[in-house]
């Protein structure tokens, strides 16, 4: 599907805005190692991770004095070079890959957020979404600095608010006031935070977002997945728990509950979020996708020639559909890997071209045949029509749509972007119906149950609120959620600017 990919972290939706599919998260990397260097494990960390969020990049370093902070829009490899990373020294460190679901993607929202106080310094990198931004907004108005009005927060996005809550502690340790304000806070957060000399992590008591926990042989990693820790070299210990927080600092490592844990994890993580390397909650997300094509295929059998997958992430679940079905399968998608690695926006005559951007058939594959395509998710149903188009253009007989996940008719408020309600392609269409729109010779979606047996979990342990519209944590008013809350009364002057700088305490 041409969109910007979970599996791979290239395309960019920026060359057809008509076009985005679910837009990812962020990732979250931390790690106390003294002896190591740090910067450069939490870069590779975050290389790993990119597929997360690809608007923007940070690192905080402390060396246990001071934290220094580099952050700038871009990929990791655009954002960081060898003389950066070899300017920031120490032993703690933390870093944020980043793609926005509350605040602009713009400098200010890059994180981790940096805030300076008296009683030392924080950082932190948040990974999902809050939905009590406005609670917290008001907590965060009567701190003193600002019922005072000696400063006011210029940031937009619900990670400004939680630093600020969290840095604010005169009469107690951080670690003592993350326990006041983690119990406070909504929605989905999986959190890598810092002061001079420690590092914590904390999940939300839903364990939304995905977690894990690392041993290097002289420190701690904590990572979103842990393919990242596998590629810093680190062990895999455990997944942080929901409701867990974790402080890292010379005594060792502590745990600490905040919250019971009540589980509710994405499904989508499974589906198309994590990587197909990643393990969450016991479970290799890559067998998961394969298990939802074989699936598919017990569900929506079909008399075919071949089975195509939509490149990266329809390929685990075309593999599966074509093992279950003993039909063929064949690559007969082949994407430029390399077109999300610029930030130009193309012209209106290149924008006009699409998919085609991304995405090119190989006629010889298709030419004559009865295909069967497969692919993780609709959402607007922009991307299967052209594919469907190309397909046929390229002298396919019958083109028969099959979908890994069920429709998606709900938006999510726990860190993906969909898309609204109004542009969901399955809010309001039969699946009839959205065969005809993309003008597919049949479609089929893998059913509720047969997505979630794939995942080896208990359906109450998940989240599937964007199929069935059950929000397991509570949502706020309608017209207290959205990407751009805050920005209203919160514009920043320098929106759109894109400066590193070194933030010192
Ligand atoms: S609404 Fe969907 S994408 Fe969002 S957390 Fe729940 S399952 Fe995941």
């Amino acid at each position: 599907m041409s969109r910007r990919k979970g599996g791979d972290g290239r395309l960019t939706a920026a060359l057809d805005p008509h076009d985005q599919g679910p837009q990812d998260h962020c990732g979250v990397f931390g790690v106390w190692a003294p002896g190591e260097d740090v910067a450069k494990l939490t870069y590779f960390g975050l290389y790993a991770l990119q597929h997360r969020g690809q608007e923007s990049a940070g690192i905080a370093v402390s060396n246990g004095r001071q934290i220094l902070v580099y952050k700038d829009m871009g990929l990791v490899s655009q954002v960081f070079d060898e003389p950066t990373l070899e300017s920031l020294k120490g032993h703690v460190a933390i870093g944020h890959a980043r793609y926005s679901t509350t605040g602009a993607s713009v400098w200010e929202n890059a994180q981790p957020i940096f805030k300076p106080t008296p009683d030392g310094s924080v950082a932190l990198g948040h990974n999902g979404n809050l939905i009590n931004v406005a609670d917290m907004r008001a907590a965060v108005e009567v701190l003193p600095e600002h019922s005072e009005g000696r400063h006011a927060p210029v940031s937009t996005n619900d990670t400004s608010l939680l630093t600020e809550l969290l840095a604010y502690h005169p009469d107690s340790s951080l670690e003592a006031r993350a326990l006041e304000v983690l119990p406070t806070i909504r929605g989905a957060f999986s959190l890598v935070w810092m002061n001079e000399d420690t590092l914590f992590a904390a999940r939300d008591p839903q364990g939304i977002r995905p977690l894990v926990l690392g041993r290097l042989d002289r420190g701690w990693v904590v990572a979103s997945e842990d393919a990242a820790l596998a590629t810093v070299g680190a062990s895999v210990v455990r997944e942080v728990e929901p409701g867990e927080m974790i402080i890292i600092d010379e005594s060792g490592l502590r745990s600490v509950r905040f919250a019971e844990a009540d589980r509710k994890g994405c499904v989508f993580e499974y589906v198309y979020l994590a990587r197909p390397d990643a393990n969450i909650a016991g479970r290799n997300v890559h067998e998961s996708r394969v298990e939802m094509g074989r699936e598919l295929a017990r569900e929506f059998p079909v008399d075919a020639d071949l089975v195509i997958p939509v490149p990266e992430s329809g390929i685990p679940a075309a593999t599966g559909y074509a093992l279950e079905s003993g039909l063929p399968f064949g690559q007969a998608f082949v994407k430029n890997g390399y077109v999300g690695r610029t930030f130009i926006q193309p012209s209106q005559t290149l924008r006009q071209l699409g998919i085609r951007l991304k995405l090119n058939v190989l006629e010889h594959m298709v030419r004559g045949k009865k295909v069967v395509v497969v692919d993780d998710s609709i959402v607007r149903g922009n991307t299967q029509r052209a594919q469907v188009r190309m397909l046929r253009e390229a002298g396919a007989l019958e083109v028969h749509v099959r979908i890994s996940s069920p429709p998606v008719k709900w938006p999510c408020f726990y860190g993906i972007d969909f898309a609204t309600r109004a542009e969901l392609i399955a809010n309001g269409l039969s699946v009839d119906e959205i065969a005809a729109s993309v003008g597919a010779d049949s479609l089929g979606y893998i059913s509720l149950d047969g997505m979630i047996s794939a995942t080896r979990q208990e359906r109450s342990a998940l989240c599937t609120a964007c199929f069935t519209g059950e929000y397991p944590v509570e949502l706020p008013d309608e017209s207290m959620l959205g990407k751009h809350l805050l920005e209203v009364s919160l514009q920043s002057p320098t929106e759109g600017k894109a400066l590193p700088v070194l933030n010192n305490p």
